[in-house]
């Protein structure tokens, strides 16, 4: 056992520990202890590399690291391979930002190779920073070993994977309107739309379209509303529900179309002339609102299903290259579909007035010339979500584009039943958030037009014939050049020609894939399977990430399961809400509110901020951080386990214990009993994946020892009783191994000193002994705490020190017959009284009046009558019944029950008594102070004195002193009566009343009228 000072620099304790196990391979050790156990399987989502890690990054660190320690104890096999997201946009953007490009002619025209290079430049580069995140948070996992999406080997597996969706038939390539984000030049795919969603605020426009053909041509307007004026550039066509009625109406003096149930566009004051359902509108010709681009064949109206009369008018304007039931409506009408909008978002420079502008920034100008032309019926500010890049932040725009897809539509169905049998974290995203985005599910725009990513292995002959290639041998045998040892990037896979069949000669497709097909691909493709004969674990019993994955990595690991594996890909899911500063606002760059890990660790501890993480709140709720939440954490658990073990050694150590046991107390016997409770509670707490739960159980078993334990034993600490240390070691040991997986480096340190060995972390895991669990003697223990902290209040309220010794308390409680005198006792000494007795009678005034509040809900007019009958009730027995649940009065012959919110009861304690009470228990002190007590109280008060000038003295716990005093009066007769018991409590071998005859320096106390003086004894 190792002496533990009192002061202690948790952060700077942490890098010992670091340097400990870094030396003794304590991680790489438990994997080998564990290697025959059953194994548990863990994936780690791979972070993407693309910036420094945030303090939110530790969040989804702490939990992944916390659920694989536990099991490792349990004595499960639970390798946990790190992993690094390396493809795609994010590092991408990043490169060309440190280049300063601002677009892809920059990367192409400074080489596809080198800009590539560049990309896995960054990404090592940031690789080291998680790294070094991931060792100083203690996140347990092989960091030697991790799994690269770059790696050939990697990319190999995912080309595999994706063979065997296009064999089966489910990877296509397609034209469609898809999301497209005109600063990257790229189509993006649901799910990562799904994360970029802003709210903007756009122009609502309400358009006349002049009716060219039938009965109101030339009377009539067809009214068009829209929220991208942009796109009216481009119109085309407009659609109607063909079911749903129309009306002309007249509004002001101007004749419009509209849907009937959004005539109320128009105003109050409209008059109905005609109305019709919509399939009679159809192929009714209109002048489109501009006409500077040649759209043959169309403007005309045309019906659809998919118009609902939920906002605008119900004719909805149609531009079949930006919208996909824009594009089904132009199918069905063979319809061209016209896009003056070039790939990177600007018009053409040959369409007027908004040639060359940005998409989204042709609004006004559009807005202003249907104005001055009359044809704008009126416009306003509409907010409401538009998808943004998430990477770039740039406003999306739906775009008619050829894309490659996987049909995950296709499997929605064993997608839904394999969610069905995965256990989600919290319950409420299983069928809500995440099982809705499945419901929803559309096809998987796979493809990307960018180039740091991995390439797409189909390969297209100019009779478009496809060949899908699954690795590089594959690669070889088709190519007929040894290409095994090629980079499988772009532009080097570029040049690897294959003969087709047909003689004409195959190129790859310029595309890469969406760098979260990577990610989902980890399960097989971070064991190179099926190239290396490794078998992947599959599935995962547990993975763990924020919520953001929802759509993220959770789907695509779940999709790509199923589309190969026809089998989800974890049993398990935990879905962390988000991490937020100080303020509760969410943590970015541009905020500037980033708090950097390494400063909250070096500052607080990774303790600290793992306890934090884990047990500082709901995990699934957003919550706030900062120094206070951190410092909060060390001192209410950290620092009092510490102090506890600090003065379990110092004791300990004073005492020469031997580690000898002696016969428990009562008291001892309920410390073991919570130790074995908080084992088993802790336990069935983390195998439901409850760390919030398991967190409290712990901190109050920490309260319990530090705060009550320790505190009522103290005597028979400072006596060395063997039976006192012995529980408390046990205790702490406990408390340690518990802790163990929630903070590694505490854990460690106290283990160290208390038991010693190699490591707390090669420890099993305890197993509570229900026969040690005395649930009666908790229940008893609750009840004295309780009674004394009610004893406390009532002393602070009548003004009496606690070191006032009183002749007695007097005590209600239900259960106070069945409590052991061993525990009345402790009451008793808590309180400082002489003796306790059951309270009978009364020492309180009791008045009750109606809670009129309350009892109106019930009782409307008639509570009246009901507070008359409660003034007239005798209150002492009322308040009875309302703490034993009886309670009730008579109401004109009705007995009307009542609650304890029914009625306001004052209760005023008789003269000489403190009162206190609650929840039916009361405890009252008998403040009469004979001359005997307060001499006692005397003694106690010198105590105190002599206890503080030994601490400043710097006497050690165990020092015994010898005491000299002078006083006069009271403090004198105390001192003459209580001089054994003032011996006993501060460890004098002698007490004299007089000066001491040598030098010493003196200690006074003015308001007792006393001097002391003390020496060490034996000088
Ligand atoms: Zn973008
Ligand atoms: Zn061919």
């Amino acid at each position: 056992m190792k002496k533990l000072p009192p002061q202690v620099d948790l952060p700077a304790l942490e890098h010992e520990v670091l340097a400990r196990w870094a030396r003794d391979k304590i991680f790489e050790r438990s994997l080998e202890q564990t290697a025959s156990g059953e194994p548990w399987v863990f994936y780690e989502g791979p972070p993407t590399a693309n910036g420094k890690p945030g303090t939110h990054h530790v969040e989804a660190r702490v939990f992944k690291d916390l659920f694989p320690r536990f099991k490792t104890m349990q004595g499960r096999y639970v390798p946990r391979k790190a992993g690094w997201d390396c493809h795609g946009l994010p590092v991408e953007l990043a490169v060309e930002k440190e280049l300063g490009f601002s677009g892809k002619q920059d990367i192409e025209a400074y080489g596809i190779a080198e800009f590539n290079a560049k990309c896995r430049e960054s990404v090592q580069r940031h690789v080291d920073e998680f790294e070094k995140l991931t060792t100083r948070m203690a996140y347990w996992c092989d960091l030697g070993d991790a799994y690269w999406t770059m790696q050939p080997s990697y990319i190999e597996s995912v080309w595999w994977s994706l063979k065997q969706i296009y064999d089966k038939g489910l990877l296509v390539e397609d034209h469609r309107v898809a999301p497209y984000c005109p600063r990257c030049g790229t189509g993006l795919s649901d799910h990562e739309v799904a994360q970029g969603y802003q709210t903007v605020v756009d122009p609502s426009v309400y358009v006349r379209f002049p009716i060219t053909s039938g009965e109101w041509a030339g009377k009539a307007s067809l009214l068009v509303w829209t929220t991208t004026p942009w796109t009216l550039v481009s119109n085309t066509a407009v659609a109607v529900h063909p079911t749903v009625t129309y009306v002309v109406a007249k509004a002001g003096d101007e004749l419009l179309v509209v849907a009937e149930p959004l005539k109320h566009v128009l105003g109050d004051d409209v008059e109905v002339l005609a109305s019709f359902p919509g399939a009679d509108l159809e192929h009714t010709t209109y002048s489109r609102p501009f006409d500077w681009v040649d759209i043959p064949g169309a403007h005309f109206v045309g019906t659809a299903d998919y118009v609902t009369t939920d906002s605008g008018t119900g004719l909805v304007h149609q531009a079949p290259a930006f919208g996909a039931e824009d594009l089904l409506v132009a199918r069905k009408y063979r319809l061209p579909v016209v896009n003056p909008v070039l790939p990177d978002g600007t018009f053409r420079a040959d369409v007027p007035l908004v040639g060359g502008l940005f998409f989204k920034k042709a609004d006004p100008a559009l807005t202003q010339d249907l104005k001055s032309r009359g044809l704008l019926y009126k416009h306003q500010p509409y907010e409401h979500p538009y998808p943004h890049c998430w990477r770039c932040d740039t406003a999306l725009l739906y775009y008619a584009l050829p894309s490659w897809y996987i049909r995950t539509t296709a499997v929605k169905e064993r997608l839904l039943e394999v969610n069905a049998g995965t256990d989600w974290h919290p319950a409420t995203i299983k069928t809500g958030r995440y099982g809705d985005w499945l419901e929803n599910n559309i096809d998987w725009a796979l493809s990307r037009n960018r180039y740091w990513g991995t390439p797409l292995p189909v390969w297209r002959c100019p009779e478009d014939h496809l060949t899908v290639v699954g690795s590089l041998k594959e690669l070889s045998e088709l190519s007929g050049q040894d290409v095994s040892a090629l980079d499988p990037h772009r532009p080097f896979v570029d040049d690897v020609t294959l003969p087709c069949s047909c003689g004409q000669t195959a190129r790859r497709v310029p595309e890469v894939i969406d760098c979260w097909y990577d990610a989902g691909s980890m399960p097989f493709a971070q064991v190179g399977y099926p190239h290396t004969g490794v078998e992947p674990a599959y599935p995962a019993q547990y993975i763990c990430e924020a919520i953001d994955q929802t759509r993220g990595w959770f789907y695509t690991l779940m999709a790509i399961g199923t589309l190969v594996f026809d089998e989800g890909s974890y049993e398990t899911v935990l879905c962390l809400g988000h991490i937020l500063d100080a303020e509760g606002r969410k943590m970015s760059k541009h905020l500037g509110n980033v708090l950097d890990p390494h400063e909250l660790m070096d500052k607080h501890g990774a303790d600290a901020l793992r306890w934090y993480m884990l047990c500082g709140g709901s995990p699934w709720a957003s919550r706030r951080i900062g120094d206070a939440q951190l410092e909060d954490v060390t001192r209410k658990v950290l620092l009092t386990w510490w102090n506890t073990a600090s003065f379990f050694t110092l004791y300990a150590d004073a005492n020469s214990w031997d580690g000898g046991t002696g016969e428990p107390t009562l008291i001892d016997r309920w410390a073991l009993s919570e130790l074995h409770a908080t084992v088993a509670e802790v336990t069935e707490a983390l195998e439901g994946f409850d760390s919030l739960r398991a967190g409290r159980r712990l901190e109050r078993f920490i309260d319990d020892l530090s705060n009550w334990y320790v505190r009522v034993s103290r005597r028979r600490f400072w006596d060395g009783d063997p039976a006192a240390l012995t529980t408390l070691r046990d205790c702490l040991v406990g408390l340690g191994t518990l802790m163990a997986p929630f903070t590694p480096f505490l854990a460690e340190v106290l283990h160290d000193a208390l038991v010693g060995g190699d490591s707390v972390h090669l420890e099993s895991w305890p197993v509570a002994d229900q026969a040690a669990v005395d649930t009666e003697l908790g229940e008893q223990m609750a009840l004295v705490r309780r009674l004394v902290d009610l004893g406390r209040t009532a002393r602070a309220e009548s003004k009496q020190k606690t070191r006032q010794p009183l002749s007695r308390a007097l005590v209600a409680a239900q259960r106070w017959d069945a409590l052991p005198q061993e525990l009345r006792d402790l009451v008793a000494l808590e309180l400082n009284v002489g003796g306790l007795e059951r309270l009978s009678g009364d020492l309180v005034d009791v008045t009750a009046k109606a809670n009129f509040r309350e009892l109106g809900k019930r009782f409307g007019k008639g509570v009246q009558d009901v507070a008359k009958a409660i003034a007239a009730a005798d209150a002492a027995s009322l308040a009875e019944g309302l703490r034993n649940g009886t309670a009730s009065v008579l109401v004109d012959g009705t007995e009307v029950a009542l609650g304890p919110a029914d009625v306001f009861l004052t209760e005023t304690p008789r003269e000489g008594w403190a009162v206190a009470q609650f929840g039916g228990e009361t405890v009252a002190l008998d403040l009469e102070i004979t001359p005997e007590l307060r001499r006692a109280g005397l003694v106690r008060d010198v105590v105190r004195l002599v206890q503080d000038a030994r601490k400043s003295s710097g006497f050690d716990v165990s020092d015994r002193i010898e005491l000299w005093w002078t006083g006069q009066d009271e403090v004198a007769d105390a001192l003459h009566e209580g001089s054994l018991k003032l011996a006993e409590e501060v460890l004098a071998v002698s007490v004299t009343e007089g000066r001491p005859t040598a030098d010493l320096a003196h200690h006074d106390d003015l308001e007792l009228g006393l001097r002391f003086w003390l020496r060490l004894a034996g000088r």
